[in-house]
């Protein structure tokens, strides 16, 4: 292998986080092989590997630029599949803290449609790469090192058809650098610890939340001021909330999450009830619409954190991402713009290498660990306020009770004041840090409000 050019990468799973990996190590790999254990469907269709895609999908505005950035013209290829662009402003009516928000156009774009839409579109995408080859319906089952075990130098598979045959072979695959993008349940801690390292503590923060999705048919000739609707829940006394996201083909996803253990029931008069008591706007646009599939339930929505970052020693040219790295509370739409995030992250590690794979690993994890920060602060900050949340603790510290007031605040705010309310979306989707809340002009703002307030 010449320094410049790495020859072969292998990624372990063909979901998002796999998806968005693959695409960036085409840039600096001969070769990607994408190992999956599901056959991949060639449309927009549900498989075992991926249950949670059944539930709606938002892609952040910092997940969409990177789409954009990343698989040019995906965007509007979409959208010509039905996908909705809508204004996250003035197409989205919302209430939070029990007041509906103003409606006002700010250009703050995004797109709504399937997961199963946006993951076959990317899919089809990546299968015309040259440099890109999905192998499925296979089942990596370990690492394999080198002789002193510092450095992981490939994969051990089986293949799916072969399991129920007990002399299964497992066969190896020799790779420059191996990415574990296998979701929530990745193997990897149990297979560190056979290479003789140690697996990593993990943070997890449970607030109970459970949702129920149902999909409908959009009512003909839909005519009102808006395209989606949010209802959000407000710790601590809240703990409901609803939406109603359109996707392709005329759809309408109406979702409902209750935290603190208030679970949404998935039969049909308790859905119903459950609707009903997200008051009557909500309830007179379900009520419009033709359901056209059961609702589904979903709970374990804990986030949990694997964090690889602070562990001293790593293996070599191995690289965790995705959900496998860290798993949010899946209400905060984070997952998939992470998992992008985390893959941009790789690519510039890579790249400030200079030609020089060694210790890019582990300085992608430490990465990582700065991408999943900021979006897990959003997601557990708000966790932490439900009584019932376990893990975690919320820190007393004066710098720390001055954040949450001041954030306090600034949700009180949105309903009155649109520029904090665009920094405040700007924050929540992921393109730019929660400190840009604490910029002068909008601190001014916030503290003014409050003032009057
Ligand atoms: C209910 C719910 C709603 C969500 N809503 C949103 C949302 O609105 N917005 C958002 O951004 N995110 C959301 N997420 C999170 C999002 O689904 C994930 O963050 C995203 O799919 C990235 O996950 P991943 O690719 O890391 O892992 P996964 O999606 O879990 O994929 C892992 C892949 O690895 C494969 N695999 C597993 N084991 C093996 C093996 N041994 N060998 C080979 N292949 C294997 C699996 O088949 C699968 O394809 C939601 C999650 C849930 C649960």
């Amino acid at each position: 292998m010449r320094n410049d050019i790495r020859s072969r990468a292998i990624v372990m799973g063909a979901s998002m986080a796999g998806l968005w990996t693959a695409r960036v190590l085409a840039d600096h790999f001969e070769q990607v092989l994408v190992l999956e254990r599901d056959h991949l469907p060639d449309g927009a269709e549900a498989r075992p590997g991926a249950p949670q895609s059944r539930q709606y999908h938002i892609l952040l505005r910092r997940g969409l630029q990177l789409l954009n950035e990343l698989f040019p013209g995906m965007e509007e290829e979409l959208i010509a599949a039905g996908a909705v662009p809508f204004d996250a402003t003035w197409d989205v009516k919302v209430r939070t803290r029990g007041r509906w928000l103003p409606q006002f156009k700010s250009g703050q774009w995004l797109v709504s449609c399937s997961r199963l839409l946006l993951e076959a579109t990317m899919r089809r995408r990546l299968r015309k790469h040259a440099r890109i080859r999905f192998v499925e319906g296979v089942e990596v089952v370990g690492l394999e090192a080198d002789e002193q075990r510092l450095r992981v130098s490939g994969v051990h598979f089986r293949r799916r058809q072969a399991q129920e045959n007990e002399a299964a072979t497992i066969e190896s695959l020799a790779a420059d650098l191996v990415v574990d993008a296998l979701g929530r349940r990745s193997p990897t801690p149990t297979w560190l610890e056979s290479l003789g390292y140690t697996a990593p503590q993990e943070s997890v923060i449970d607030s109970f939340l459970g949702y129920v999705t149902r999909r409908y048919r959009q009512p003909k000739n839909f005519q009102a001021d808006w395209r989606m609707m949010l209802l959000t829940a407000t710790p601590p006394h809240m703990p409901r909330g609803g939406l109603i996201f359109p996707e392709e083909n005329g759809v309408w996803v109406v979702m409902m999450a209750g935290a603190n253990k208030d679970y949404p029931p998935t039969d049909e008069a308790g859905f119903d009830e459950f609707a009903q008591s997200l008051g009557p706007e909500f309830y007179t646009a379900v009520r419009s619409a033709e359901p056209i599939s059961k609702p589904i339930g979903y709970r374990g929505t804990d986030s949990r954190w694997r964090h690889y970052e602070r562990l001293e020693r790593w293996p070599d040219r191995f690289v965790v991402l995705g959900d496998a790295f860290c798993g949010f509370n899946p209400i905060y739409g984070q997952g998939m713009t992470v998992a992008a995030m985390s893959a941009m992250a790789l690519a510039d590690e890579i790249r400030r290498s200079s030609g020089q794979l060694d210790g890019v690993a582990k300085r992608a994890e430490i990465a990582f660990g700065k991408v999943t920060k900021g979006a897990w602060l959003l997601a557990t900050g708000a966790d932490l306020e439900w009584p019932e949340t376990i893990g975690g603790e919320r820190s007393n510290g004066p710098a720390e009770r001055f954040g949450r007031w001041y954030i306090d605040k600034v949700l009180s705010a949105l309903a009155d004041d649109q520029r904090v309310r665009l920094a405040f979306n700007d924050v929540n989707q992921l393109v730019k840090p929660i400190a840009s809340l604490f910029a002068p002009e909008i601190m001014l703002r916030v503290l003014l409000h409050s003032v009057k307030a």
